[in-house]
């Protein structure tokens, strides 16, 4: 159990969302933390390889790591703290972050906390995936992450259901 931490504000989760958030707290004044249980910064950015970001914010065209980049080098000027590697696994009482990292267990004291942990993509069993073996049957986003994150092919002969951009 490593010591505890006191802040003013802990902003749960390292992507966009957290990101904004962390930097106008910091701008009041305020102690803020940002946790992320990633290795890096950016969320889910870092595997939007693709350009057409920043638009309305930036007005210019970027990719999702270099929209990223804007915000975490705007984080790093600011006087607040990053956890990486650290996971929220409770919130209790509304003001006690419990957290695991590779140091261990430990909490986090709080006045406030914003949650910016994104979504999810429903699992195979909660979209009614036909058939009791969906092997190979990966969500679009999961896709995304092994290609771009990881550099690793999904197949060769790829059926794709449903026609988003992505
Ligand atoms: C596959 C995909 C493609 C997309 N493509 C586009 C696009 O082309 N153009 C566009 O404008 N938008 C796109 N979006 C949408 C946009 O990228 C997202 O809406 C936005 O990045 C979400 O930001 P966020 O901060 O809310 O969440 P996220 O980026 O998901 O960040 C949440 C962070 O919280 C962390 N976290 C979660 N739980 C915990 C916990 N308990 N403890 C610590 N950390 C935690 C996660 O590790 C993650 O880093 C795409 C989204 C997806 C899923």
């Amino acid at each position: 159990m490593i010591q505890n931490k006191f802040y003013d504000v802990a902003v749960v989760g390292g992507g966009s969302a957290g990101l904004a958030s962390a930097l106008k707290v910091a701008k009041e004044n305020l102690s803020v933390v940002i946790i992320e249980r990633d290795n890096t910064l950016g969320g889910i950015l870092n595997q939007c390889i693709h350009n057409g970001f920043g638009l309305n914010y930036f007005k210019e065209e970027l990719t999702g790591p270099e929209y990223a980049r804007r915000f975490i080098e705007q984080v790093q000027n600011e006087k607040l703290d990053v956890m990486l590697n650290t996971t929220v696994l409770s919130i209790e009482n509304g003001f006690n972050l419990k957290c695991i990292s590779s140091a261990g267990l430990f909490n986090i004291k709080v006045k406030s906390v914003i949650l910016a942990t994104g979504c999810r993509e429903r699992p195979a069993g909660a979209i009614n995936l036909c058939g009791d073996r969906p092997c190979g049957i990966i969500s679009a986003g999961s896709a995304q992450k092994i290609v771009n994150l990881q550099g690793k092919m999904i197949g060769k002969n790829i059926v794709i259901v449903g026609s988003g951009d992505i």
